[in-house]
């Protein structure tokens, strides 16, 4: 059957720029009325066509557009082609498997895939799943990787922050080649990756995200270039993604600050395993200390004009554009609290992986926190999400990594 789904006027704009989402203000009618998900053909109120799109409406998105060609053969195989291509783009990230084996596949929408994150991690795959077109699609995804990596696991999981708008459950899946298998979770062994030549034990199905926060990757070389000899404070370090790296790069000292106990307990187990497998000094454990807490408060404790280096990489305080007022005050609190901290001419590098503050919001946020701490404050440089986290021009939305390194002078 051929759908045709005809959009109103003048929300046709962004589509024809392929944004890829239709939300179900902006549908005038669809024929023949359906109730099952399906491809559908869009169309301007005009009759131009726009894009071939995924049509759920049990979905928060009722509409994904997904091919603007409208030669396009959509199906099974068209979704086979997507997932080969974006594997495809990060051919060279397999060829740098002695020194990083981790690295995202498919990054939703910026890679075509709607509601797939899928990492791949040394010989295995975590697929995450936020939207029903990937609830329905995962066999089809699933059986793609298996045909072109042959992974030696593949586990799925839902974003918790989609898996009740979406209608999805929770249930954690595991595939071996494309068939589901039941694992019990406590039989998942954890993986053991490398990330530019510093080892990371992976936990097997817990933890956060898909297990460790890749899209950090490159910044965490640029922080090991400012470590030499320098006292740091790497707040919300999680499993230490950072900490590990300015350990390498001559840290004097690491401070590790984070909410969760077991992060810390694991980020000193990743000293010991880096010790150990020589890619980081012996005594670099002597170095390091850990603090579990809220860093809100925990950071207030710490000393004046103490620290030359500060990484703050908080979670996602901005959840919604809803809550971005009271987020834009947190993030002012904290990297204003940091630039107290620091000593003169100490360097903050700060993030903010909230999709709903724009980078130059994040500016604004900076600004006021130097003008509250009474610092000048230098921008050294811009950062953002690792290249295996792509951006995509027509989808604003996949930029949600921002973050700078700054100089601050008393
Ligand atoms: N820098 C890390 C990733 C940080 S993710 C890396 O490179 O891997 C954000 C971290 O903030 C998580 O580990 C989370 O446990 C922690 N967190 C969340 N809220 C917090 C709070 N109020 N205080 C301290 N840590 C917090």
């Amino acid at each position: 059957m051929n759908y045709k789904i005809t959009i109103k006027e003048g929300k046709e704009k962004q589509l024809l720029r392929h944004h890829p989402w239709v939300f179900s203000g902006a549908i005038k009618s669809i024929e023949p009325k359906f109730d099952i998900a399906s491809w559908a053909d869009v169309y301007t109120e005009k009759g131009v066509f726009i894009a071939k799109g995924w049509y759920d409406e049990k979905s928060h998105i009722v509409l994904h557009l997904l091919s603007w060609n409208e030669k396009e053969n959509v199906g099974l195989s068209f979704v086979k082609k997507l997932v080969r291509d974006a594997i495809m783009r990060r051919k060279d990230f397999f060829t740098r498997s002695a020194t990083t084996n981790a690295f995202r596949l498919i990054h939703g929408e910026a890679d075509f895939l709607p509601g797939f994150a899928v990492d791949a991690y040394a010989s295995t795959i975590r697929i995450i799943l936020s939207s029903r077109f990937a609830m329905a699609f995962l066999q089809t995804v699933v059986e793609e990787i298996d045909n072109l990596l042959h992974p030696s696991l593949i586990v799925v999981s839902t974003d918790p922050q989609y898996a009740s708008v979406e209608g999805m459950s929770e249930r954690v899946r595991y595939f071996i080649g494309d068939e589901e298998k039941k694992i019990a979770e406590d039989k998942i062994e954890p993986v053991t990756i490398l990330e530019n030549g510093i080892y990371y034990e992976i936990p097997g199905t817990k933890g956060q995200k898909s297990g460790f926060y890749l899209d950090q990757r490159e910044n965490r070389i640029i922080a090991e270039e400012y470590a030499k000899g320098r006292k740091c404070l790497d707040i919300c370090s999680y499993t230490g993604g950072f900490t590990l790296h300015l350990l390498k790069g001559g840290a004097e000292s690491v401070k590790a600050i984070d909410s969760s106990e077991s992060a810390l307990r694991h980020l000193l187990y990743q000293v010991h395993l880096n010790e150990e497998k020589g890619t980081i000094d012996k005594d670099s454990r002597s170095k390091v200390e850990i603090l579990s807490g809220d860093c809100f408060e925990l950071i207030r404790n710490e000393e004046k004009n103490k620290y030359d280096l500060i990484v703050l990489d908080p979670p996602k305080l901005a959840k919604t554009k809803g809550n971005l007022e009271n987020a834009m005050k947190a993030y002012k609190d904290l990297n204003r609290i940091a630039m107290e901290k620091i000593k003169d001419g100490g360097i903050i590098i700060t993030f903010s992986c909230s999709g709903a503050l724009s980078r130059e919001d994040f500016r604004t946020v900076l600004s006021w926190s130097a003008k509250d701490a009474n610092v000048e404050c230098q921008i050294l440089r811009t950062l953002g999400q690792a290249q295996d986290h792509p951006i995509r021009l027509s989808f604003p939305e996949s930029e949600y990594l921002k973050g700078y390194v700054l100089r601050i002078s008393k």
